[in-house]
Parts: C-alpha cells; sequence; structure tokens
C-alpha cells in the first residue's frame, strides 16, 4: 500500500535518509527503531510529507505523494501521525479538536463528524471527557485522544513516533494497548518506538536504522533473538 523508494533527506549538508527503500503491505506492522539521530522521525516525516525529499519517491496505492502539488496534499491526508508531544489544540475541546480535520480537510458535516468521534472517544474509554480541554487530561489520557484524532480522518497508513515516550510508566500500557488493537484490527502502521518488548509484540516486520541507512529488516523475532549485524547487538545490548 505504501512505497518507499531510494529516497534521500538532507537538511543542508548534512544527509539524514541515505537511500531508503521498503514496502508496507496493507494492515501490515513495521517497527522502525535505531540510536537517536539515526532519522527516524525524518523518515516519518518524510511519509506524511512534513518533509520534502530531495531525491527518490514515496507513493500510497500507487499515487506518488513525494511532490507538493495539491492532489498530493489530498492523498496525504490517508496518512495519519501522532507524535510524542500530541500536539492537541490546547484552545478546543477534546471533541473539537478530533472533529476539525474531518470537518475542514473532508468537508464532512459536523453531526457525522462529531457521531464518529464519539464512538472511538468511547472506544478507548475517553467519551466522559469529550468537553475537557487538553490541560484537563493526563498524558496518556492525552495521547489516546491524538490517535482517534488521526483515526477519525479514516487514514490509510497510521505513523507513530515514539507516542509513549513522553509519558510516565503507569500511562505507557494504555497507550500501547490501543496501539495493539488497532494492530489486531489490521491497520496499516510504522511504529518508531524505544518499547522493545512492544515492539516485538506488535510487529510483523522490524526495520534498524543507523545513520539514515536500513541496517536490518527482519522478522521480530529473528531480529531480538539473532541480530545479523553487530550494530544491531550492541544496539539491543542497551535494553538488557
Ligand atoms: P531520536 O531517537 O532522538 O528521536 P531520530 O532517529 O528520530 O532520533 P531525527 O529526528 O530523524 O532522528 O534526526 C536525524 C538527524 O537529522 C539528526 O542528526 C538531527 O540533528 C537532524 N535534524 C532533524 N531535524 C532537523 C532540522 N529540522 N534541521 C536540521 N537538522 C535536523
Ligand atoms: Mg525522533
Amino acid at each position: 500500500i505504501l512505497t518507499i523508494n531510494h529516497v534521500k533527506k538532507s537538511y543542508d549538508t548534512l544527509e539524514v535518509l541515505k537511500d531508503i527503500s521498503l514496502t508496507v503491505r496493507k494492515g501490515e506492522v513495521v517497527v522502525v527503531v535505531g540510536p537517536s539521530g539515526c532519522g527516524k522521525s525524518t523518515l516519518l516525516r518524510c511519509i506524511n510529507g512534513l518533509e520534502s525529499i530531495q531525491q527518490g519517491e514515496i507513493s500510497l496505492r500507487g499515487e506518488v505523494i513525494s511532490g507538493r502539488s495539491k492532489e498530493m496534499h489530498l492523498v496525504r491526508q490517508k496518512i495519519g501521525m501522532v507524535f510524542q508531544s500530541y500536539e492537541l489544540f490546547p484552545h478546543m475541546n477534546i471533541l473539537d479538536n478530533i472533529t476539525l480535520g474531518p470537518i475542514k480537510a473532508q468537508h464532512r458535516s459536523r453531526a457525522e463528524a462529531e457521531e464518529e468521534a464519539k464512538k472511538l472517544l468511547e472506544r478507548v474509554g475517553l467519551l466522559e471527557k469529550k468537553d475537557a480541554y487538553p490541560r484537563q487530561l493526563s498524558g496518556g489520557q492525552k495521547q489516546r485522544v491524538a490517535i482517534v484524532r488521526a483515526l477519525c480522518m479514516h487514514p490509510e497508513v497510521m505513523l507513530f513516533d515514539e507516542v509513549t515516550a513522553a509519558l510516565d510508566p503507569e500511562m505507557v500500557r494504555e497507550v500501547l494497548d490501543v496501539m495493539l488493537e488497532l494492530a489486531r484490527e489490521g491497520s496499516t502502521m510504522i511504529i518508531v518506538t524505544h518499547e522493545m518488548q512492544f515492539a516485538r509484540a506488535i510487529a510483523d516486520r522490524v526495520l534498524f536504522l543507523d545513520k539514515g541507512e536500513v541496517v536490518e529488516e527482519s522478522t521480530p523475532e529473528e531480529f531480538f533473538v539473532n541480530p545479523r549485524t553487530e550494530r544491531a547487538q550492541k544496539f539491543l545490548n542497551v535494553f538488557e
């Protein structure tokens, strides 16, 4: 469903993604791991068009989305992203945060968008917070709202960038559980995480990035039990 073909990305003279190729099939969960600064966030940001790329091509269902035209903008709505820092609008209540995109960008009716938003909130156990403001929620609650907000746009692919990294340990589980459920339901996802147990549990495939290159691409069993490269072994040792 998503194809990344020989993508290169630099910030000025700093080459951050060196020649990344990756194909994600419908319903597949790809987990991206690697040391700090290796380009994980940059890769996700390139996929959803927050960053432009210098070479290569990214396409969704065969349509190129790595350019700047208006049509690409529309296709890009089909890619949802959740960030470490939630990025909720502080001056809007939870329901408005979730329905803004569906109403403004997808021109859906308020009634229909709110109906769906409430259903999704109910699923993650937060319906009672629909009229609250982000500052009245815990980190784990905010992050579940951020996931619901992305889902309400009906994305074909969901991107998650270290969504539990800013959370207190007791709130990590509630967010990871929502992601596990999405995976079970067949959502297509690319997940950047430092939660190695979770990575192993949720991944269909693991991508190990180092210095802007894909160093290993394997099943979670292979990667976590028998990493092929010394770089991956060293990286994994830190988590033991
Ligand atoms: P972390 O695990 O710490 O989140 P990461 O793998 O997500 O790291 P990136 O954020 O993708 O790493 O950054 C990759 C490299 O690009 C780093 O060297 C970083 O300093 C650099 N970089 C990221 N964003 C920018 C920017 N907007 N301008 C210039 N350099 C940037
Ligand atoms: Mg990052």
